[in-house]
């Protein structure tokens, strides 16, 4: 038998291994792990990393961005969207159905976005495809296409996208229990959350806090026990998608016992509070919106209990300009922060050195977890022998501060530019090949696959 060659390793680095935090060589041969063996113990292969005072993690698996291509290139496409991945230490991208155009909501439009993604996505990517008002029949064969979870919404999602009306909502649950299928769900209350804007705005009322009491956490738990029951009802797998409340969380825990759900947050309800938002405006406007500090904190107890799966960025890009319309209204302003490129590092500052999430708990949440609930496990998410050789070299000494340069996405605002982070990704490997080297992108547009998982 020939001994497949081991053609780069990765040295002297602290991995995250399935077992905790080892100084490990690894070794990769054909994009993928071929050998970990104890610290400075493995020949050299070809091509040599050095990660002597590294973290080594598995790449980041971010389960929740909107990258808008095909269709709004202003604010985003899979060239920009997927460097600012790679520059985050994120390996794998899970594209929303929403936001581009056309919407994901049909095997044709599926067809065109894998087309897009194909073409400039330089990490791996799989696709959300929608579950909207009249394609509960077609949501199989867009899972034989390569649709890899779908996505619903109870409330106003934009006028390509219809809302998942209670009836819909559960029809579709009801199918995707038939095929296995996961179904995301953005969760607030349409008849509130709509009341209360249309009252605000017709007294006039155009401001952050007018914002926020439309958006109170009534409005995100109201939808949370309706999609609970629904879960509990069907039996179809669930996704929670960016819970803002500690209530979110513990309602998805008692569920847990006789529904299959999970649940994810996202880093700016760990970061930012109701007063930033104030501080900061339209860059961290996005729905659900951030919360009190209290909330902020009680969060980060639950995450560090374990109670949260995933934590994905949500990254929602847009222009400048649509997060400074002419009005100064606020309900004018583009929702959605961007946040793909600043996950990792944010949470390694927020949470790692602040306050004492372990590294194991970090990487569960962004890397193995999401990759679990994509079916993508343990070909991503995890170091281990056979894996992809998909790793993230992270100096956790490092200290920096966001400037504009810095993003690779294509629009370069964010709600961290200014702040100190601590812990900085050096580089990115996909299936063995170094995507981005701390500097730049060093792959080719489109040599990102597409990720089809498995059930
Ligand atoms: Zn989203």
């Amino acid at each position: 038998m020939i001994e497949r060659q081991v053609s780069c390793t990765v040295v002297n680095g602290l991995v995250a291994a399935p077992s905790g935090l080892v100084e490990a060589d690894i070794g990769i041969a054909d994009g993928k792990i071929a050998a970990l063996a104890a610290g400075g113990t493995l020949d050299a292969g070809e091509r040599v990393i050095d990660a002597a005072g590294m973290l080594v993690l598995p790449a980041v698996v971010d389960m929740h961005v909107h990258f808008n291509d095909p269709g709004f290139p202003d604010r985003e496409d899979f060239a920009h969207g997927t460097a600012a991945a790679a520059a985050g230490g994120v390996g794998t991208v899970v594209d929303m159905p929403l936001s581009g155009a056309p919407a994901v909501t049909s095997v044709e439009s599926l067809e065109l976005k894998k087309r897009a993604a194909a073409e400039r996505a330089v990490v791996d990517y799989a696709l959300w495809g929608g579950l909207v008002d009249d394609n509960v029949a077609e949501l199989q064969a867009m899972r034989e296409r390569g649709a890899i979870a779908f996505k619903a919404f109870t409330c106003f999602a934009g006028s390509d996208f219809p809302y998942a009306r209670p009836d819909v909502l559960f029809r579709g649950l009801a199918e995707a229990e038939k095929h296995d299928l996961l179904v995301g769900v953005h969760c607030e209350d349409e008849a509130l959350t709509s009341s209360l804007e249309r009252a605000a705005r017709s007294a006039g009322r155009t401001g952050v806090r007018d914002f926020l009491g439309a958006h109170a956490p009534v409005t995100e738990l109201l939808a949370v026990d309706m999609v609970l029951e629904m879960a509990r009802s069907t039996g179809a797998r669930v996704h929670i998608c960016h819970a803002t409340l500690p209530e979110v969380i513990d309602r998805v825990s008692r569920a847990r016992r006789e529904a299959r759900v999970t649940v994810e947050t996202c880093p700016h309800y760990l970061i930012f509070s109701e007063d930033d938002l104030e501080r900061l405006g339209g860059v961290l406007k996005c729905t659900p919106p951030v919360r009190t500090r209290e909330t902020v904190e009680a969060l980060w107890d639950c995450v560090r209990s374990g109670s949260v799966d995933v934590i994905s960025s949500d990254h929602s890009p847009s222009t400048v300009a649509q997060k400074n319309p002419a009005s100064g209204s606020f309900w004018d302003m583009w929702g959605g922060a961007q946040g793909v490129q600043t996950m990792l590092p944010a949470l390694f500052t927020h949470g790692v050195r602040r306050r004492g999430l372990s590294v194991e708990m970090l990487v569960r949440l962004v890397s193995e977890n999401p990759a679990r609930l994509m079916g993508l496990y343990p070909r991503k998410g995890v170091i281990r022998i056979g894996s992809d050789a998909d790793l993230t070299i992270l100096d956790p000494s490092a200290r920096w501060t966001l400037a504009p340069e810095m993003l690779l996405h294509k629009n370069k605002h964010s709600p961290y530019m200014g702040m100190e982070f601590e812990g900085r990704v050096t580089a990115t490997l996909v299936r063995g090949a170094v995507v981005f080297d701390g500097r730049g992108i060093t792959a080719d547009p489109g040599s990102g696959r597409l990720l089809r998982g498995s059930f």
